[in-house]
């Protein structure tokens, strides 16, 4: 009889089936629930998780994934590394911990930014000279006697000292790395007292392993773990959305008691490791994909474990991927889906289940699960074979894509003087980045139509009326290109998800974005294409409302692409290639239908970047592939605009040129016009808007702060190839904001103009 193997999971999903930790952390924060209240619907949240992970037969449950904001900030919190603008003296505390990822009256919060390529965000350690670490049990101790008490075995999981440093953000000249000591006391500090409450294993997640990392760091990995391994618990170190294949022999060597690979993102890796994997260590797999919520194929997972199984014996681990905190909980909440579709679908819970099913074939043979296993295959074929998986006109016509589906009739400089006979718009033309702030009204109506209790005539009259008092403001304000306001938007996804064919949506289907932030992103499960036309009704109806050009507003296929959870089934880059088909043939109804300007919004070009830099250029071609696919049937009179925002570009500007949109608008103020100088160094050939001004705050700024970033960007790119815009839409702001900041905009692009 073989040895058994273990299985277990990095994390799970904290936020609750039905979002109960959102809840309760917003009303603790709104004054209305106390801190010992809140601490106790945590506790039941826990408690049921950990219930879960016990009834799917894991060997262990996960304690520490737990966090009322985010994990990474949990560890700042944990070794009291708050930064000093803060002044929390000594400790951090509830309120303190939420004062650094929410912000107070007088400091602004920690940044966030994403968590590796997923749509999570962390918040950002500040660290420098000054920095102290001093371990407070009461972030993490508590939660681990929880689960004891409740009798279950525990294994502990935390970011890894060397995770989070190289996230944080030093103080300028401060070396990171020379905080590690400290916080190596600290980590050493904690997992003494874990050993000494019985905690059977320590997981330190050290996904910055897939990262390019520099020489001094992947030294510091011998150092800690070194010095770790003193404490007297077996380590698990954990890497996950990449391999780490090319740190196999100094891994090996590590003395740690298991490695966890990602062999969902990096299959090959497995060889590396497999061979001479020494004979006191645990090998983790995680074959469960955590970043998606598909079924998985068992037999498949199960033929590639075989081997594994074999050289390994009970030294063999099998796990998801990664962290089931980017996936749902529970697909059984799912009642509206179609039942077919739902069929082939597994959320964190579900994937529990998948693995008690792997752990039963690989201990007492595949006969004990034939039936779990059978209904895995049958799901996966059926899938397969679904007529709405596959579409055969849609792969012909990605088959039949050519180079000159991707480029514009002529070069930019022919088109821009053919757009401007038509367009005769003044230097610095002054826009909108599409959407009007949605009131309540808005809401309502879209509300009322969706539920069915108005009737479509009602809501298209409601809609009507909106875009009409959008474009007389607009009028009013002296805007030159204008826009129809998109009051008929929920969300720049599932609003044309849900005209699409290929596209599912869930209803609790909601992952953790930041803080009490979720998102519930659309599924793409089957081949893409568009119907019947989806926004040109609106955007003629708000043409013939005008004699000035009017902008049609588009969300781009990589958008369209990386916020919603896509099939696994076929490559990205494909789905991309329909997704950019269907919205090419609406930028030709629009253009068909008089439109002149067309937007085509990519604010997640940067979203895509794979984490190593040597697999970027493959990915930033067929990304600009797909937009120019996109953008490119329409004739060189009709002007292609392009917007992102969110992000740096300077790493990325020979990709964003090659889009060859005719106009791209940026979000700038909040740098200061930094960004638009790196588009200047590069020579951007096309136009530029660069925001005058951030949206994302009530403040209306003076007429000579935006007059000297218009300045400024003047100083940077030709009067000729310059326009005058917000950073981006308007759609969370109010009416009296946004008229007061858009008519000081205007002013200001007038008086430059006069300057010119
Ligand atoms: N056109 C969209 C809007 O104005 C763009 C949104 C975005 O960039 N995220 O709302
Ligand atoms: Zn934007």
């Amino acid at each position: 009889m073989t040895a058994s193997i273990a299985t277990h999971i990095l994390g799970f999903p904290r936020i609750g089936a039905r979002r109960e930790l959102k809840a309760a952390v917003e009303a603790h924060w709104q004054g209305r629930l106390a801190a010992d209240e809140l601490h106790c619907v945590a506790a039941g949240l826990r408690a049921r998780h950990w219930a879960q992970q016990k009834a799917a037969g894991l060997d262990f449950v996960t304690v520490g994934d737990f966090a009322f904001y985010d994990h990474l900030h949990n560890v700042t919190a944990l070794f009291s590394a708050a930064p000093e603008r803060f002044g929390l003296g000594g400790t951090v505390d509830l309120a303190g911990y939420f004062a650094m990822a929410r912000g107070t009256a007088q400091q602004p919060a920690l940044a966030m930014k994403k968590w590796f390529d997923t749509n999570y965000h962390y918040l950002v350690p500040e660290i420098g000279p000054r920095t102290t670490v001093k371990l407070d049990r009461g972030w993490l101790l508590p939660e681990v006697r929880e689960a004891l008490a409740l009798g279950h075995q525990v294994k502990v999981a935390l970011p890894g000292p060397l995770t989070w440093l190289w996230l944080a953000a030093a103080e300028p000249g401060f070396d990171k790395l020379r905080l590690l000591s400290l916080l190596l006391n600290g980590y050493f500090a904690l997992l003494s007292e874990l050993a000494q409450l019985g905690v059977r294993w320590v997981q330190l997640d050290e996904p910055v392993l897939s990262l390019d990392l520099p020489p001094d760091w992947i030294a510091a990995y011998g150092v800690v773990y070194r010095e770790l391994a003193g404490a007297g618990l077996p380590l698990l170190l954990a890497s996950y959305f990449g391999g780490v294949a090319e740190h196999a022999a100094w891994l090996k060597r590590l003395p740690i008691a298991g490695l966890h690979l990602d062999l969902v993102r990096a299959p090959g890796q497995l060889d590396a490791f497999l061979a001479d994997w020494p004979a006191d260590k645990v090998l983790s797999l995680g074959v469960i994909d955590g970043r998606n919520l598909w079924r998985s194929d068992l037999s498949r997972a199960l033929a590639s474990l075989a081997a594994a199984r074999a050289t390994l014996g009970e030294r063999l681990w099998v796990s998801a991927s990664c962290s089931l905190l980017h996936v749902p909980h529970d697909l059984a909440q799912e009642t509206r889906l179609d039942p077919r579709i739902r069929s082939w679908m597994a959320f964190a819970e579900q994937k529990l289940g998948e693995l008690a099913v792997l752990k039963r074939a690989l201990n007492e043979g595949e006969a004990a699960v034939a039936e779990p296993l059978q209904a895995a295959a049958t799901a996966i074929e059926d899938r397969r074979n679904a007529p709405s998986t596959r579409r055969d006109e849609v792969r012909a016509r990605v088959a039949a894509l050519n180079e000159r589906d991707t480029q514009r009739q002529s070069a930019f400089a022919e088109r821009i003087a053919a757009q401007q006979a038509v367009l005769q718009l003044p230097k610095l033309p002054t826009t909108t980045i599409g959407s009007f702030p949605q009131t309540a009204e808005i809401r309502a109506a879209r509300a009322a139509f969706k539920a069915g209790k108005s009737g479509e005539a009602d809501y298209v009259a409601a809609m009507q009326n909106e875009i009409r008092f959008v474009v007389d403001r607009q009028e009013r304000l002296g805007l030159d290109v204008l826009v129809h306001g998109e009051p008929e938007r929920n969300d720049m996804v599932e609003y044309f998800g849900e005209q699409l064919d290929g596209y599912a949506f869930t209803q609790f289907g909601w992952v953790q974005s930041y803080g009490s932030r979720c998102v519930k992103p659309p599924v793409i499960y089957g081949d893409v294409s568009r119907p019947k036309a989806m926004t040109v009704e609106w955007s003629r109806y708000a043409q013939s409302l005008t004699s000035r050009p009017m902008k049609g507003m588009l969300s781009g296929p990589l958008t369209m692409l990386f916020w919603s959870f896509v099939r696994d089934d076929l490559p990205r880059r494909e789905v991309a290639l329909q997704l950019a088909l269907a919205l090419r043939d609406e930028v030709l109804d629009l253009e068909a239908a008089g439109i002149r300007l067309i937007q085509i919004d990519e604010p997640t070009i940067r979203e895509g970047l794979p984490l190593k830099k040597a697999d970027w250029p493959e990915y930033l071609d067929w990304a600009v592939r797909a937009f120019r696919i996109t953008a490119a049937g329409v004739r060189d009179e009709t002007q292609i605009h392009t917007h992102m925002c969110y992000s740096e570009f300077n790493d990325i500007l020979p990709a964003i040129a090659a889009l060859d949109a005719d106009v791209i608008t940026i979000e700038t103020s909040r740098s200061r016009m930094k960004l638009l100088e790196g588009f200047a160094e590069f020579r951007y050939p096309n136009d530029i808007g660069p925001g005058l001004y951030d949206i994302h705050s009530p403040r209306v700024p003076a007429a000579d702060e935006m007059s000297e970033l218009l300045q400024r960007a003047l100083e940077v790119v030709p009067a000729e190839r310059l326009w005058v815009n917000p950073d981006c839409g308007l759609k969370t702001r109010g009416w009296p904001e946004t008229e007061a900041a858009l008519k000081t905009m205007v002013a200001t692009a007038r008086a430059a103009r006069a300057n010119l």
